[in-house]
């Protein structure tokens, strides 16, 4: 019998599309897992309502379940966006995405030269949820996760 463990050990391994190798759970876009008489539930937490990656993470998601052979239903939160792992952290940073540090006051700093002179340059990035950042030390551009 399938068990919540064997869902998430499966989830773990997908690859968000946009922001690979990062992992949709190491982002922590996926929050729950639940096991019903109809199959599995799928709980997502998106950086924005209006996320243009959704149908392709649910893609992603079913093919990576599809051995399984289940019943896949999604649900959505709003609730506060979890701690990113410190592996997201870093596949990020070498992406030339910063995250920033989560206590307040929330500082950014250059991925490149570890600099915290920038400025947002754009709100938006690649994708909605990073805004485009300037470095005053060397002069890069460089995305920040701007959800969390
Ligand atoms: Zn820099």
């Amino acid at each position: 019998m399938l068990s919540e463990a064997e869902v998430w050990a499966c989830l773990a391994a997908v690859p968000d599309p946009e922001l690979a190798p990062v992992t949709l759970v190491e982002l922590g876009l996926i929050t729950d897992v639940r096991l019903t008489a109809a199959g599995v539930v799928v709980t997502l937490r998106l950086p924005t309502a209006q996320c243009p990656g959704l149908a392709e993470i649910r893609r992603c998601i079913a093919e990576s379940l599809a051995p399984m052979a289940v019943w896949l239903s999604y649900d959505f939160t709003d609730a506060a966006w979890p701690s990113m792992s410190g592996t997201a952290r870093i596949k990020l940073r070498e992406q030339g995405i910063a995250v920033p540090e989560e206590s307040w006051p929330f500082s950014v700093s250059c991925p490149y030269c570890a600099s915290t002179h920038v400025e947002c340059a754009y709100p938006w990035g690649k994708t909605l949820c990073v805004a485009r950042y300037a470095c005053q030390a060397c002069h890069r551009l460089f995305d920040v996760w701007t959800r969390q």
